[in-house]
């Protein structure tokens, strides 16, 4: 077994110990498996160790070794958790099966009018900037709920989830917690949070999707 297959199933592992100690249900939490910068080589065997669900950060690059992968295992469900410009919309919602990362109106728009014109609905979580970082995409958490609101009665588009990445130098137990009010205040149930570094902790906080990259391929 290659060292990437073994690091998975750890990983799988250590999800399953985290939902049992947290006391949620198995299989609660789905993992998300990000692939950016590995090639096709390096992640077929994850598939066929068993994995389906799969998340990457750009559009062009997903593009280059998704449509094939896609092609020979019909399951995959891929997830776009990098920032999306807007003149991408149109290959975003040709290509993945959920976008985590809606975070402006403009971005609503877009996606909305490609949805319609492609006859394709990817599910889309909204991106919150729980630190309030300048540097970093998402929408500040004091608008979010009004955002996710706009979403649905603005643009027709339903939202199933919210999704955050903590700054990095903070604990990120509280930003967690954050999202987790967020989501309830604006009446969604899926929680995207929680990378190599902290995943147990976001699982702890009502996680129900991980997103972990490095603890499974290795680093970038
Ligand atoms: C790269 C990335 C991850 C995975 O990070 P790891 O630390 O490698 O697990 C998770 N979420 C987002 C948004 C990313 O860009």
């Amino acid at each position: 077994m290659g060292d990437t297959v073994q690091q998975f199933y750890a990983v799988k592992a250590k999800i399953a110990a985290a939902e049992h100690e947290a006391r949620r249900e198995a299989g609660a939490v789905t993992l998300v498996a990000v692939s950016k910068t590995f090639d096709a080589a390096d992640i077929r065997p994850v598939i066929e160790a068993g994995q389906r669900v799969f998340g990457e950060n750009r559009v062009q690059e997903a593009q280059g070794k998704w449509p094939d992968l896609k092609q020979a295992f019909a399951d995959i469900e891929l997830h776009l958790i990098g920032p999306l410009q807007s003149n991408k919309a149109k290959e975003a919602v040709a290509l993945f099966d959920v976008i985590e990362t809606v975070d402006r109106e403009k971005i609503a728009a877009e996606l909305a009018k490609e949805i319609a014109r492609q006859g394709r609905a990817p599910k889309l979580y909204v991106q919150v900037n729980t630190g309030s970082e300048p540097q970093k995409a998402g929408i500040e958490p004091r608008d979010a709920v009004a955002f996710v609101a706009r979403c649905r009665d603005v643009h027709g588009l339903a939202v199933e989830g919210l999704m955050c990445i903590p700054p990095a130098d903070e604990n990120p137990g509280p930003h967690f917690a954050l999202l987790e009010k967020l989501a309830r205040e604006a009446g969604v149930e899926k929680l995207s949070m929680g990378m190599s570094g902290d995943y147990e902790t976001a699982i702890a906080f009502g996680a129900t999707s991980v997103r972990v990259g490095s603890a499974i391929f290795g680093s970038r």
